[in-house]
């Protein structure tokens, strides 16, 4: 589809041309391994075209999956996606297709758990060297650069803590350094829509779709949409690894990215309720919700997002201990303790100070306070609350 439309009407119509569709109005699913050649010079026309979207194998994937993997390159305005079993995959095969050994990867100390462990578990042994940066702390990136860095590797906002990194200014940084460096960024916050990565000169814009893509948290799924100038890389690389989704999984991710924008508008509109709700608690010391003036980095959320998601945290004045804990967790009727989020429900997650401190390597920013996350999803914001007051309630007693 051509750029003449609004994200809204976008995201509606990705995805859906004639061929993947066959008169329908989803595409079709088709589930295949073997895909049939009716001639010699069918094969061999299959064969030279198998990276572009020719019913080669079904590795290479079939209608249902290059439905999404178009839908994905229209919102993200890449060359190509590729998709992934979950968003880890996504993670680690994105990096594993640009790095060898005696390279070194500049990683945020402050990114998603299994992506720091990835760095120090299994990027070492492949004498892959990694360096934890801050990314609130942008001006210093590039003393961090050394002459084997290979990938920059950025996320935002941080997972649990939340902080916007300024972006375009550490990836200026970087560039001016070394252009050839990929910079990657871990975009599954803004669900590839809401802060546009590849438009900031990004190379490739990851997700985990198993997120806001999917959306009903029932579907593990990742996406990685690159560049030109990565496209072809990151697709063989992830071929050879064997990367592949089902053709189900890749159906309903399609399905749930038409209606991404008004799932969005809700987690926004209800989040920021809540936030605000909580700042004027006593009992907490800051939320840390992008769109708050009291999250660190929010004037670049400001600057650099065009709309907010239902993740976000908030730090209590102390540390809870752990019948306090069970007091304010165990009870809740609308909040379910889960990990995973940007499905249609509420959920809610603790951390103690000390366990942050212990996935932050090379942060300034400390805690002191616990540190709730809440996925706002779908209920009436009302009873939400409600059901917040009374864990608070609960904590009094
Ligand atoms: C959940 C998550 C992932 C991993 O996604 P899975 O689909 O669970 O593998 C990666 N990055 C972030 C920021 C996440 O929240």
């Amino acid at each position: 589809m051509s750029h003449k439309y609004s994200l809204a009407t976008s995201l509606v119509h990705a995805g859906r041309n004639k061929r993947v569709t066959q008169g329908s109005v989803n595409p079709v699913i088709q589930r295949a391994s073997s895909l049939v050649f009716d001639s010699i010079a069918d094969k061999k026309q299959a064969t030279i075209n198998r990276t572009k979207q020719a019913l080669f194998y079904g590795r290479r994937g079939t209608l249902t999956h290059f439905a999404l993997q178009d839908a994905m390159c229209e919102l993200e305005g890449g060359a190509g996606c590729y998709l992934y079993p979950c968003g880890a995959a996504a993670i680690t095969n994105s990096i594993l297709a640009f790095v060898q050994q005696g390279d070194h990867v500049l990683m945020s100390g402050a990114v998603y758990e299994p992506t720091q462990d990835f760095c120090t578990q299994v990027l070492s042994r492949l004498g892959v060297s990694t360096t934890f940066y801050d990314p609130m702390d942008g001006a210093e990136i590039a003393k961090l650069i050394q002459d084997n860095t290979k990938v920059l590797f950025l996320e935002s906002p941080s997972s649990l803590t939340m902080e916007v990194p300024d972006v375009p200014t550490i990836v200026k940084a970087v560039r001016a350094v070394n252009p050839e460096i990929i910079i990657m960024i871990d975009n599954t916050w803004a669900g590839g829509i809401l802060f546009k990565a590849l438009e900031h000169d990004i190379d490739i814009s990851i997700q985990a779709g198993t997120k806001y893509l999917v959306g009903h948290s029932d579907i593990m799924i990742g996406t990685a949409v690159a560049n030109q100038r990565c496209w072809d890389q990151l697709r063989e690389n992830s071929y050879l690894m064997g990367q592949m989704v089902d053709a189900d999984s890749a159906y309903t991710t399609t399905r749930g990215l038409h209606s991404l924008a008004i799932r969005f508008k809700q987690h926004e509109e209800s989040s920021i309720k809540v936030a605000n709700w909580l700042a004027k608690q006593p009992e907490v010391k800051a939320v840390y919700h992008p769109a708050l003036l009291s999250c660190p980095g929010h004037k670049f959320f400001k600057r650099d997002f065009t709309g907010s998601a239902g993740l976000f945290s908030f730090e209590f004045n102390e540390k809870l201990n752990s019948q306090q804990l069970s007091c304010l967790m165990d009870h809740f009727e609308l909040f379910s303790m889960a990990y995973s989020w940007g499905g249609f429900e509420s959920l809610i997650l603790y951390n103690q100070p000390e366990e942050i401190a212990a996935i932050r390597p090379n942060i300034k920013r400390k805690l002191t306070g616990t540190l709730i996350r809440l996925h706002i999803g779908f209920e009436q914001v009302d009873e939400l609350i409600a059901d917040l007051k009374a864990g608070f309630e609960r904590l009094k007693g």
